[in-house]
């Protein structure tokens, strides 16, 4: 097969893909298979630039940076819908209907997702540009960001009209948005609020590839444009689907307004079962015809209502605002609430964010508020309801000083948070330093748990983790809970931590924004702690994926007098503060700009380590054979297409051994 072919075929299969597992959910490789799949096109569209293609499967992954998004005029308006709150809205709004179109009615139910609207032209199938709603008149034009998203189809499938523009949601599924948050909270950055914000910040990044990290999903439900040949709402949905898009199967056409309801009536139920947010149902006139009799307002159709659901709210007395102290000195203060119950579960604390949540809600002690809860871990407080506001209620005083250890608060420029600067005598910062150096991916010291570390800096055992290898049997046992057995688990826990690895040392000692991955870039590029401590902002920033934001962290860390001296300690209990001898020893340059293809099984090492012994040695490791690749490493039960391939191209074929000798 010639090469513009094979990538032609890969670009396909690739498509098909992306359309199987982010529009129908139903994956049919592995997410290995795609990735080598995806990355031998890669390495044939870097080698042949001529048959570049802006709508590959490759280019999902970003690299535009805009700077500043232009605005852009909606070619049809981007009407928003009137809502309605009850089934008598609902109902009027039938009468009204009934007025103008004569004959049957169908509508047509659909969810209200609760995202960023968008709104994407194609021509000639393929995407041309994605507009945000704006004020509905005009928009930004977000195309580059939009591309990254992998149920977005690129180039469209079918019969599908030469131009026309389709509209529908931006969201981030309730699993990706609590995931990033978990990842937020373990560097020490603040959470995001919620997935709508989110996905709509999401939009306006202007690194793509940032967006291309964020698990967001595009759903669809409105196709507009002339000459589309579509009579009914429903028959649209339908072609919206044939043509690729992601349009969610829970639209039903209704034949009574009776039928409506029974819709409503169980999506008010079991939306809690979707992987999204909801906040109601759209219901539209189905016939296209009586759409058009039925026109627009000056600020939305005619033909279509939402109906809101009632959010899972309810109403409680705020006791007491209480303020808890992070392990990076951030604090937070929590709602202490009359417990109520909501959405099935018992809810008697709500974040309150920061100072400026607290001040624009006007959120006072004694105050009845309302709480609601989304698809978000922790609930939130809406609003006050005012009408019950006590007469001699005062506006609440943020605290000035640490609850903990009472030191002055600090609020950097730019920052929503305030934080306690007594790194070195502020309990909480100090219990939580500890209880994340034990943390499962940082040392994961066995028979020593969060718990215990509070028990053990309450009984001034430890003040800092690099005490915890001082401690003797004798100190923990007759502790609380501490028996003989518990005690030598605890010891020999430690113990054993002494052989983690440097990058999870890196990780465990709890700069902040410093995460494991982070961490492990660092360890690479410079291969000790004592590196690490020397290097600049201006050098920091020079390393891959690191910002002048994390750099800063680093340099303000190393430059802690108490810090140097803790990893001083650390090093004295011997600790892996470098990379280890035989790993350094068995870093080279040896195979430098060489791709290696491994491929069957072998006799002295796994795959695993044979791809790293590669990397280690300046090499990559290449998924499937091109003209690029310079050795194809072949074990037992290498593949015959492999094997034919790397016999066409001439690359050389070599067993593991043969490997070995060029180290
Ligand atoms: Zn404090």
């Amino acid at each position: 097969m010639d090469i513009q072919q094979h990538v032609l075929k890969l670009r396909e299969e690739l498509n098909q893909h992306n359309y199987n597992y982010y529009v129908l959910d139903q994956p049919t490789i592995s997410d290995y298979d795609f990735d080598v799949k995806l990355k031998e096109l890669q390495i044939l569209e870097a080698q042949h630039p001529e048959f570049d293609d802006e709508q590959s499967p490759t280019k999902r992954v970003g690299g535009t940076i805009t700077k500043n998004f232009e605005t852009v005029r909606h070619e049809h308006r981007m009407y928003s819908l009137d809502n309605s709150y009850s089934k008598e809205d609902v109902l009027d709004w039938e009468a009204r209907v009934k007025k103008v179109v004569e004959g049957k009615v169908q509508y047509v139910c659909e969810l209200k997702y609760d995202g960023a609207s968008i709104s994407l032209t194609y021509e000639n199938g393929v995407l041309s540009r994605a507009v945000t709603r704006g004020d509905g008149v005009q928009g930004d034009e977000v195309t580059a960001n939009i591309r990254t998203i992998r149920s977005v189809p690129l180039r469209l499938k079918g019969d599908y009209p030469p131009k026309f523009d389709i509209r529908g949601e931006i969201v981030l599924p309730f699993e990706g948005f609590n995931k990033m948050n978990e990842e937020r909270i373990e560097i020490g950055e603040e959470p995001y609020r919620n997935p709508r914000n989110t996905a709509s910040g999401s939009l306006k990044l202007q690194d793509s590839t940032e967006v291309a990290k964020r698990p967001l999903d595009c759903l669809l439900y409105n196709i507009i444009g002339s000459n589309l040949n579509i009579v009914t709402q429903f028959e649209s949905l339908e072609k919206a689907r044939q043509w690729g898009f992601k349009v969610p199967k829970t639209a039903v056409l209704a034949n009574s307004i009776e039928e409506v309801f029974e819709f409503i009536d169980y999506w008010n139920v079991h939306r809690h079962d979707l992987p999204y947010e909801t906040d109601g149902v759209v219901v539209k006139i189905n016939d296209l015809h009586q759409q058009d009799e039925l026109g627009y307002t000056s600020k939305a159709p005619r033909w279509a209502i939402a109906y809101k659901f009632k959010a899972e709210q309810v109403s409680t007395r705020l006791n007491e605002i209480t303020y808890q102290v992070g392990r990076t000195g951030a604090i937070t203060p929590v709602a202490n609430l009359e417990p109520v119950e909501l959405a099935g579960t018992t809810v008697k604390r709500a974040s309150l964010h920061n100072a400026d949540q607290i001040e624009r809600l006007d959120i006072r002690v004694g105050d009845e508020v309302f709480v609601e809860k989304g698809g978000e871990i922790i609930p939130k407080i809406i609003a006050v309801d005012f009408s019950k506001r006590l007469p001699n209620s005062q506006p609440t005083q943020y605290i000035k000083n640490c609850p903990e250890c009472g030191t002055e608060l600090l609020r950097n420029e730019g920052e929503v948070q305030h934080y306690c600067p007594n790194y070195n005598g502020c309990h909480p910062q100090i219990v939580g330093r500890i209880q994340h150096f034990i943390s499962r991916k940082a040392m994961d010291i066995e028979g020593l748990g969060g718990e215990t570390v509070a028990l053990l800096v309450k009984e001034g055992l430890i003040r800092d983790y690099s005490d915890l290898y001082a401690l003797s049997k004798d100190q923990v046992i007759g502790l609380e809970r501490m028996a003989e057995k518990s005690s030598d688990n605890l010891i020999n826990g430690i113990e054993a931590s002494k052989q983690v690895p440097f990058e999870r040392v890196l990780y465990a000692i709890g700069i902040r924004y410093v995460g494991e991955v982070v961490a492990k870039k660092l360890a690479n590029h410079y291969k000790s702690i004592e590196n690490l401590a020397k290097a600049t902002i201006i050098d920091l920033v020079t390393v891959d994926e690191i910002g002048e934001r994390i750099a800063m962290s680093v340099v303000d860390f190393f430059g802690l007098e108490q810090n140097q001296r803790i990893l001083e300690r650390l090093k004295s209990f011997g600790l892996k503060l470098e990379i280890s001898a035989e790993k350094l020893a068995s870093q080279t340059n040896k195979l430098d700009g060489k791709a290696f293809v491994v491929s069957g099984v072998f006799e002295s090492v796994s795959r695993d380590e044979l791809k790293k012994l590669i990397e280690d040695n300046g090499g990559r490791v290449v998924g499937s054979i091109s003209t690029k690749t310079n050795y194809v490493i072949a074990g037992d039960n290498m593949g015959p297409s492999k094997k034919a391939k790397a016999e066409q191209l001439q690359i050389p074929i070599i067993s593991e051994y043969e490997f070995m000798s060029f180290l």
